[in-house]
């Protein structure tokens, strides 16, 4: 059987080709691309003619991302989504609310093959690639509940390393970034990597100036090695000369995260270790208080060493936050909701949780 046609996953020229090859003027294309651009399914194109809406339900889809459930933080109205996607798969969205706007944080896979050791997204591997129409579907499904605002900013940082999903992604950018789409400033974009440097380079070139946000977790190759297996395929020197191209090519800063994790990389020392390595280089670090990671045995690091860590970087002259825990009561790490999700499907839900 063919395989439908994921219409959020189109660009407006290629929709015009689809409607014209169907037979239909090009016109459609228009009216079809301002429903999707609104999350709508083919239930809410009224101005379209049945025989067309029939003749697209047996060929396309039109949302293909529902969602199962949705949970809301009291404390900051976080929002975390549980999406359903082709192939009974599950990803996660989160939506968090910051003083510069609504901000939308999407998977590019289905689970992660990376193997980070503080990461719930990656225990059960990775199962496939999103596609662009589905992340599109993702956010205009999202940006379509919390009308009358609108999703400002986009962080590629749920679960799947982007970079490995490079020609999708890379489509995704220029769709959510068009005009016909949600047209979402590309530099109101991140996109989390865990350091492909090839792929850095290439994305560098692509004349879209995202930020890249370059999950680094660690002062030299030792510990790096120990939290990332990609690190026993890059090396720090590698990476960080990928991350001094992307921001002389972008002129945008380069973000690195730096999740503190107790007794592993959170000491004073470290930090000035880190600062040596990244001096002189347009960056600026973001702490991440991790959130435990009960399967992995990995622990928060302590209010104290936060604050020691990051005083040692900015000592050293190196731009540092600590970056505010969003959801906290909702949370966990990432992936934890579809974990549990897994262990125990209950079908839609919504909560609001209390502190
Ligand atoms: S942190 Fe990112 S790259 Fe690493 S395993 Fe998790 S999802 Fe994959």
């Amino acid at each position: 059987m063919m395989e439908k046609a994921l219409l959020p996953g189109l660009t407006l020229p290629e929709l015009e080709n689809y409607v014209k090859a169907l037979g239909e003027p090009g016109y459609r294309a228009r009216q079809i691309s301002e429903w999707l651009k609104k999350g709508a399914g083919f239930e809410d194109m009224r101005n379209l003619p049945g025989s067309l809406l029939d003749v697209l339900r047996g060929s396309a889809i039109a949302q293909p991302a529902s969602i199962l459930s949705r949970q809301r933080s009291r404390i900051d109205g976080t929002e975390k989504y549980l999406f359903s996607l082709q192939g009974d798969h599950t990803v996660e969205g989160v939506l968090m609310r910051y003083r510069h706007g609504l901000t939308l944080c999407l998977s590019t896979q289905v689970g992660c093959r990376m193997g980070c050791a503080f990461c719930a997204s990656t225990l059960g591997g990775k199962l496939r690639d999103l596609r662009a129409g589905e992340m599109v579907g993702m956010a205009t499904l999202i940006n379509r509940l919390c009308q009358p605002e609108r999703v400002h900013n986009i962080v590629l940082m749920g679960s799947g390393e982007p970079l490995d999903n490079y020609d999708e992604v890379l489509r995704f950018l220029n769709l959510i970034t068009s005009p016909d789409g949600l047209n979402i400033g590309a530099r109101r974009i991140s996109l989390s990597t865990c350091g492909l440097p090839e792929e850095m380079r290439r994305l560098a070139r692509e004349g879209l100036p995202v930020t890249l946000s370059v999950s680094l977790h660690a002062p030299n190759d030792t510990v790096r090695r120990f939290l990332m297996p990609i690190a026993h395929r890059v090396s720090m020197a590698q990476l960080l000369s990928a991350c001094r191209d992307y921001a002389q090519v972008t002129r945008r800063r380069v973000v690195f995260e730096y999740a503190l994790i107790h007794g592993v990389n959170a000491a004073v020392d470290q930090a000035r270790e880190l600062a040596r390595h990244l001096a002189g280089m347009l960056c600026h670090v973001n702490l991440i208080p991790l959130n435990d990671v009960p399967e992995r045995d990995l622990r928060a690091a302590t209010p104290q060493e936060v604050a020691g860590f990051r005083q040692a970087l900015e000592n050293a002259g190196i731009s540092a936050t600590v970056r505010r825990e969003m959801g906290a009561d909702i949370s966990g790490a990432c992936g934890q909701l579809r974990a549990q999700y897994l262990k125990n499907p209950v079908g839609p839900m919504w909560k609001e949780t209390s502190p």
